[in-house]
């Protein structure tokens, strides 16, 4: 008779004999040798021995004989051991996943079955949909965090690979995505082309745990040449659904007759989110006070510890103790300062129907203004200016950029003086009108949307003052105090000597607020002209 005995091909005889000493043996060293054929088969391609292996690993207990068939590396893809790594949804697989949940299995049994496991996924370089998320699966049940990550960080930064089969089996393990969106924020360069890929997919596959992240953390940073590559990405996007609604509306309009206009969008939704935390960085990357209350709190403690250190090296001082004294005496001013109300800010913002979740920083300081420090500068002054009280950068000023109201007050008390006002009034008004220059750069609209940086600073041309900037900011003023006789008194006073941008708010005191709001909403969203003339046209 002839023996088939050679490269895996055995008669059945033979194959019934091996299953035989595989799964009824109670010999252990005859199932060992069983199983060494069979797995010897299996790595060739035969069928029928890997299932005979599949039965063993079912009711094995010993431990040195179900591990065999793992311990020998696969080396081609024609392995039938394949099988035993593909999802275990699949309705042909072999997968050893419930097998695994219900072993006890040691470290040196997990690394080898890491190492089979892994050899699948390099055989198909990381593209079976068979193999390579049933692989994943496993090595996220397995293996260590730091190795899942590295293992698929590996397989992301590959030209060949599914960046799909790598991904979706760790849906459930957000730690592992977290890393990878982090690891794409510090390295974009090593992923080269696969960079979109990757991130398209964190966006088709939205989850708790890394939807904030991709926004938040790796959008805001990304160097701008990725983000344009993103954008350019989600343009072509749209131009590809342009294009089919196109074929779909030829293919119904000749059945149906014409379709009049369907509401199209125009950017992609995709895009149109990321853009969502741009506007929100604006202000979201600005402290609040409590922490800037904080840091400086901590700097004096530290100077207070520097001195003791200082003092315990060279001998006590007399100047060491009252330093430190005094240093003690600040952090508990900081500490103990009433908390600040934003009361104003607020009652402005709901006169304008926008909604304030910024923290604004608000200080009173005793530093001189910048006019006044002009006009110490240049003592030749045209007469007329030096009688001036402009509210803006004398009084008090609003920054933009740091999101900070600064209220002078050496020329608030000297104004008031003038104007035979009391100093608390006139400080209410100037805080009235540089809460209104940041409400309207700040206030968010029922949107969420507030007014761009740049785009606020480039009202009216950026000319400084601007009058529409100075027009807003005045009736907002005048219509959160109006009702309050001390407070329209002091503002009809001041008015008198304020430059001409100050005063063309009276030409619009009849207009309903709601108007005032809307239009400003709109020059925000760039439909209006943002310029004084436009504004006037429109009212007047
Ligand atoms: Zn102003």
């Amino acid at each position: 008779m002839l023996s088939l005995r050679n490269e895996g091909v055995l008669s059945m005889n033979e194959i019934n004999d091996l299953r035989d000493k595989l799964l009824n043996n109670p010999d252990k060293g005859e199932r060992l040798k069983a199983v060494e054929e069979l797995t010897k088969m299996a790595s060739k391609g035969n069928k029928e021995a890997v299932k005979i292996i599949y039965e063993m690993l079912k009711k094995e207990e010993d431990p040195e004989v179900w591990i065999k068939p793992f311990e020998v590396p696969p080396e081609s893809e024609n392995d039938e051991r394949k099988h035993f790594v593909e999802d275990e949804s699949n309705f042909y697989s072999l997968s050893i996943m419930p097998i695994l949940r219900k072993k006890n299995i040691s470290n040196v049994q997990k690394t080898i079955i890491i190492k089979f496991t892994k050899s699948f996924i390099e055989l198909c370089k990381a593209d079976d949909w068979e193999i390579v998320p049933g692989a994943m699966t496993i090595l996220s049940y397995l293996t260590d965090e730091d190795d899942l990550f590295n293992f698929a960080d590996m397989w992301l930064k590959k030209e060949t690979t599914n960046i799909n089969y790598i991904l979706s089996p760790l849906k459930y393990h957000p730690q592992i995505l977290q890393r990878i969106i982090l690891a794409l924020r510090n390295n974009p360069d090593e992923y080269k082309l696969r960079f979109i890929e990757i991130f398209d997919w964190f966006l088709r596959n939205p989850l708790p745990d890394t939807a904030e992240i991709i926004g938040k953390e790796l959008w805001l940073n990304l160097p701008s040449r990725y983000k344009e590559a993103v954008r350019l990405y989600y343009y072509e996007k749209i131009g590809n659904i342009y294009e089919h609604l196109f074929y779909e509306l030829k293919h119904y309009s000749r059945e149906f007759g014409e379709i009049s206009a369907i509401p199209l969008p125009t950017k992609h939704p995709y895009l149109e989110w990321l853009e969502g935390f741009e506007r929100e960085a604006v202000t979201s990357s600005i402290v609040s006070y409590n922490e800037i209350k904080e840091k400086v709190a901590l700097k004096l403690a530290k100077e207070i510890r520097e001195i003791k250190k200082r003092m315990e090296k060279e001998g006590e001082t007399i100047e060491g103790y009252q330093k430190m004294t005094e240093l003690a005496r600040k952090i508990t001013e900081i500490y103990e300062e009433k908390e600040r109300n934003y009361e104003t800010l607020q009652m402005t913002a709901e006169k304008i129907g926008l909604h304030l979740k910024d923290a604004v920083i608000q200080i009173e300081t005793d530093e001189p203004s910048p006019i006044t420090r002009r006009r110490l500068e240049r003592e030749l002054q045209r007469e007329e200016d030096r009688e001036l009280i402009p509210i803006d950068k004398y009084l008090g000023e609003y920054f933009p950029d740091d999101q900070l109201v600064k209220l002078y007050m050496t020329e608030i008390r000297n104004s008031a003086k003038r104007l035979n006002v009391s100093v608390e009034t006139l400080r209410r008004i100037v805080e009235f009108h540089e809460s209104a220059h940041a409400i309207i750069h700040l206030g968010r609209d029922a949107e969420g949307k507030n007014f761009n940086t740049g785009a606020f600073k480039m009202v009216d041309g950026g000319i400084d003052p601007s009058p529409l900037h100075e027009t807003l900011a005045q009736l907002l003023t005048y219509h959160c105090i109006k009702d309050i006789p001390e407070l329209i008194e002091c503002f009809e006073k001041l008015n008198k000597f304020q430059p001409s941008a100050y005063r063309n708010w009276k030409n619009f005191t009849h207009v309903p607020l709601e108007r005032i709001r809307n239009i400003l909403i709109e020059i925000r969203q760039g439909r209006i002209e943002a310029s004084f003339d436009m504004f006037e046209r429109i009212l007047i």
